[in-house]
């Protein structure tokens, strides 16, 4: 049985960023991810101007930019008619006016990399959770399956399940769920991306009457997603790939042959997107962040950037709560639940509304992005301020001086 101060179940962006965290901090951090490595596709790789500040701020920033990434300084919605420039990025960050389109392998192969610098920092790959180890009314530790088969333990004041949307910790921890109900599915394919290719925004959406596909440029690929209804995924199989294939190449007739690989609709990766809501994240000894705490849709693409701001509020918070008695640090993770829920609350709200308005408008046949979005492309200013809207939707706090200090 190994100890630690703090026990992290699994290594995607809200587990890898706290784990950094903690580990830069001084404390002992176990990092358990269940699979042999990062490889993951069409995840969450947009990260937001206020992530790319913050990660500035503890001197990662450069390191994110050596890697093979792209950048986005719009969102953009075409229908055939008209182009609507709905949010601008242009005044979210002195340094980043755009958001930066990493893989996510590469984002946590990165994090991962620098933690490793930090003597405290353990990261066990092949590692899943099936066990909470309880004392008393409190979590304590875990068991997991190790890469060799055995089941081990791991002990600490506290274990964060960071597990992602179908997270194993919160459902051994108990906590309910309540599902919000999403409008949209989205199946996802990718095509290779030239430097020829036209630039688009970064983060691009073509609509016509019945359907839409978005478009988001990476390093080395075009991420593109066929939006359908939701429940609608039987008949969208039944219709095969062609209706996908028909649409990319009449909104993106520039990717011609790169189009031909797309055979089968196997070829399509299906999210199942979801909007789950948590009554609450923290029971004694065991906190939830990211996904595991609030599943949330990729509209407005901030999955990715809203569980690195729940690990860089519970870094700040936990690395002084971590040293302390257990009930500060109830009271520490209790505080950190209400800070956090008020945000991904407002996000989910939000995200209900967009995907309602968005399934009505494809059900009416209108292709048009919303009043509002166009009232927003037609006066700049508008658009500008949707793009800064960002940073508040995400709200991430600045590193606390005990993370920052030890560099
Ligand atoms: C197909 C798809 C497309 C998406 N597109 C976007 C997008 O365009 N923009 C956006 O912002 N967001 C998007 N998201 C959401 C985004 O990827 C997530 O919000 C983000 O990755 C959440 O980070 P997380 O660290 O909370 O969880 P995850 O990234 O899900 O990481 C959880 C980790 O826990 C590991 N794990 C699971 N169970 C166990 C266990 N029992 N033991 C140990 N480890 C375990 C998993 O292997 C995984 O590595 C998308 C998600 C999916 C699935």
């Amino acid at each position: 049985m190994d100890e630690t101060d703090c026990v992290v179940v699994g290594g995607g962006p809200g587990g890898a960023v706290l784990a950094y965290l903690l580990a830069r901090a001084g404390r002992r951090v176990t990092l358990l991810e269940a699979r042999s490595d990062f490889a993951r596709r069409f995840r969450g790789d947009s990260l937001a101007p206020a992530v790319m500040d913050w990660l500035d701020t503890l001197g990662l920033a450069d390191d994110v930019l050596a890697r093979p990434h792209a950048t986005a300084d719009a969102f953009t919605w075409h229908t055939p008619t008209a182009s609507y420039r709905v949010a601008d990025y242009g005044r979210a960050s002195a340094r980043f006016p755009h958001y930066v389109l990493l893989p996510q392998p590469e984002f946590l192969g990165l994090l991962t990399g620098r933690a490793q610098d930090h003597p405290g920092f353990r990261l066990e790959m092949s590692a899943r959770v099936n066990e909470l180890v309880e004392e008393g009314g409190r979590v304590v530790g875990v068991r997991y399956r190790a890469a060799d088969g055995e089941v081990r333990e791991v002990r600490a004041p506290l274990v964060v399940g960071a597990d992602g949307r179908f997270s194993q910790v919160r459902r051994l921890g108990g906590f309910d769920t309540e599902e919000l109900g999403a409008g949209l599915d989205i199946l996802w394919f990718e095509v290779p991306r030239r430097d020829t290719d036209p630039p688009l925004s970064g983060l691009d959406y073509f609509a016509v009457p019945g359907a839409a596909i978005v478009a988001l440029g990476q390093g080395a690929t075009w991420q593109l997603g066929y939006v359908i209804p939701t429940g609608t995924v039987a008949r969208a199989r039944e219709a095969g790939v062609g209706p996908v294939v028909e649409l990319a190449r009449d909104r993106m007739p520039w990717l011609g042959d790169r189009l031909d690989a797309l055979t089968a609709f196997t070829d399509l990766t299906l999210l199942n997107v979801r909007i789950t809501r948590l009554p609450h994240w923290y029971r004694p000894g065991l906190l939830l962040l990211g996904d595991a705490a609030h599943v949330i849709s990729p509209v407005g693409g901030n999955g990715i950037n809203i569980a690195i701001a729940d690990a860089a509020d519970a870094g700040n918070a936990l690395v002084p709560a971590l040293r302390a008695a257990d009930a500060e640090l109830d009271a520490a993770c209790r505080a950190f639940e209400v800070r956090r829920r008020a945000v991904s609350d407002a996000e989910q709200r939000s995200q209900v509304r967009a995907e309602r308005g968005s399934l009505e408008r494809m059900e009416r046949g209108d292709p048009r992005p919303a009043w509002i979005l166009r009232l927003a492309a037609a006066v700049p200013p508008i658009a500008r301020a949707f793009g800064t809207r960002s940073a508040s939707a995400i709200a991430i706090p600045d590193p606390s001086p005990a993370v920052l200090g030890a560099r």
